[in-house]
């Protein structure tokens, strides 16, 4: 059976001080879990928790990459540079990104492929807003957002990690249902299995308002791998009992 992989988005959050004292926690508590388990840090971060990090269990990822290799590209990071500081992993696609910096899933993809030639695993993130929801169209868009990475990535799709989360349930403490995650993660399983014979493999993680109440039911279904987890990754205690319940 593959592991489950709890990833933790810290998003824009976190001190020297904080960063120190989380990840502490959370390596004196996490002991030997049966599952992965990442965090995906502020990238100016990476040195301090890369050092925290060393030889333990967690591994480390970034929260975004550059779709370019080098060059004129003020402000961005390049994978290489992600892979100097020890990511494991980058989250591609968030829907913050999308929402605030207009990321398209053309330029998604750029990154989740550029990331892969580094070496970098690309945690892909796709979901469907409220309003699309009601509509009726959750099914065609988070399909739409992941045929573009499928599309630019070919038979390297099973490389990737895709994670659903819904954008109503991201950070407002309502999450969806057991059985509502587990009906879209079927969807995306059913396009990854058509596109590659090693779908089977490819995490798909739920990620939104996922907590230490409602991991277990959550990671219980049967196209579930394992959680990206914002608001309840600060908190070691909570974080931990993810953990568990993914181990
Ligand atoms: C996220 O931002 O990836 C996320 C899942 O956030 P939260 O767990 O706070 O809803």
């Amino acid at each position: 059976m593959k592991k489950k992989l709890i990833a933790g988005n810290w998003k824009m959050n976190g001190s020297l001080a904080a960063n120190e004292a989380l990840l502490k926690a959370l390596l004196a508590g996490v002991g030997q879990p049966a599952c992965q388990v990442a965090v995906c840090v502020p990238a100016v971060y990476l040195a301090q928790c890369q050092a925290l990090l060393a030889g333990g269990v967690i591994e480390l990822g970034a929260q975004d990459v550059s779709a370019h290799e080098s060059g004129a590209y003020t402000g961005e990071i390049a994978p290489a540079m992600l892979k100097e500081f020890g990511a494991r992993y980058v989250i591609v696609g968030h829907s913050e990104r999308r929402q605030y910096h207009g990321e398209t899933d053309e330029l998604v993809a750029a990154k989740a492929q550029r990331a892969l030639s580094a070496g970098i695993t690309p945690i892909v993130c796709v979901g469907e807003t409220l309003a699309e929801r009601e509509a009726g169209h959750t099914e065609e868009v988070v399909k739409r957002q992941l045929a573009a990475v499928i599309h630019t990535n070919g038979h390297c799709i099973s490389e990737v990690v895709v994670a659903y989360e819904p954008v109503w349930a991201i950070g407002t403490g309502l999450s969806a249902t057991a059985e509502q995650a587990q009906q879209v993660h079927a969807v995306l399983r059913a396009q990854l299995k058509a596109a590659s014979p090693n779908a089977d493999r490819i995490p798909l993680l739920y990620g939104g308002s996922m907590n230490a109440a409602n991991a277990k039911s959550l990671l219980a279904q049967a196209d579930i791998d394992g959680g990206l987890i914002g608001g309840a990754a600060l908190k070691a205690p909570d974080f931990l009992t993810i953990i568990a319940a993914a181990s």
